[in-house]
């Protein structure tokens, strides 16, 4: 078992990706301020913010670029760039406690990063699947159920891409 050192704990990443094809080239962000007609995050300065007041505030300017922000888009067409898959009985047993973990974690993930998020929670049999926008929050979900949990978790990181799937076992 490999277990990466913790990155990007809660810093604001560079909204460019060399190996994201859903963000801008660096140096190629959109001009001006731009509103996601999906999620209201605010571009602005060449970053995201997820924040009700500054949507307010920006959404009544002329000028305003209506898009659909990079999170939407990969939500929008299933694109995950990480997979966490949650098991075993004590998942069963302490679900609401352990989602409710996981849904924190996604409200403070997009707080400082509207592109790092959680897109899709599927459910089968015992089994819960996440979806994330970004490998690293699946890195991220990984290791909070270990730090809360013990149990097993298992990291796969493909050489040379941003997609992480993560398994967790308890
Ligand atoms: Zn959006």
């Amino acid at each position: 078992m490999k277990v990466p050192r913790e990155v990007g704990k809660h810093t604001r990443n560079k909204i460019h990706a060399e190996n994201d094809p859903y963000l801008p080239p660096k140096g190629k962000g959109l001009a001006g301020v731009a509103i996601c007609k999906g999620c209201t995050a605010v571009y602005q300065n060449k970053k995201w913010f997820l924040d009700v007041k500054l949507y307010e505030k920006k959404k009544t300017l002329k000028g305003i670029t209506w898009v659909t922000c990079p999170a939407c888009k990969k939500t929008k067409e299933n694109v995950p760039n990480g997979v966490v898959t949650l098991k075993g009985d004590f998942l069963k047993q302490h679900k609401q406690e352990i989602m409710n973990l996981i849904h924190n974690e996604d409200a403070r993930s997009k707080k400082y990063n509207p592109l790092k998020r959680i897109m899709k929670i599927n459910e089968t049999g015992g089994e819960i699947e996440i979806l994330t926008t970004e490998g690293r929050m699946a890195q991220r979900i990984g290791s909070i159920l270990f730090k809360a949990y013990s149990g097993e978790v298992v990291y796969k990181k493909h050489e040379n891409t941003k997609f992480m799937r993560v398994e967790w076992k308890r």
